[in-house]
């Protein structure tokens, strides 16, 4: 996915890492709660070296969808049958045809997306 691939990514997470410090470490509201960093570490200043060690252990959990979408257009891949556009007999059923991602979790509407493809399938 490229992640912190360009400068200004980056430049974001190494200034978020500084904001989240700041907040756990100088406010009143944590300070007695005696906060100590544990990851990446509080001798890690540097932004490069911040991103660095904060990529080294953290993970994403984006709900990739959208790389088939479904729609009328050129950059549409099926129909909506889900058929995939000038090839006969082939569905595509799964997260990958919304065509915008969702603003809630993606499994629930993937299901409802496999229901319906299903009864599609069965009725033709
Ligand atoms: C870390 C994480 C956490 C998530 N948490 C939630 C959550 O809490 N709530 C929520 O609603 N959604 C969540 N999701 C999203 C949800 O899991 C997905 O949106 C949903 O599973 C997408 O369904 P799908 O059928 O499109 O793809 P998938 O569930 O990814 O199914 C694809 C299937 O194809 C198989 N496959 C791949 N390549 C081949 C091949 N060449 N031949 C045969 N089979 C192949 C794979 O093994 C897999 O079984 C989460 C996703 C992730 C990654």
């Amino acid at each position: 996915m490229n992640y912190l691939s360009t400068d200004e990514d980056r430049k974001v997470a190494a200034q978020g890492l500084k904001i989240i410090r700041k907040i756990m470490l100088e406010t009143e509201t944590f300070k007695k709660y005696k906060p100590e960093e544990y990851r990446p570490g509080i001798h890690i200043t540097d932004n490069e070296e911040l991103v660095k060690a904060g990529s080294d252990f953290t993970q994403t959990i984006f709900h990739p969808v959208g790389t088939c979408k479904m729609g009328n257009d050129n950059l549409s891949v099926v129909d909506d049958s889900l058929k995939v556009r000038e090839i006969e007999n082939l569905r595509v059923i799964d997260a990958s045809i919304m065509p915008n991602i969702t603003s809630g979790n993606t499994n629930a509407p993937t299901i409802m997306i496999a229901e319906k493809g299903s009864d599609m399938i069965l009725n033709g």
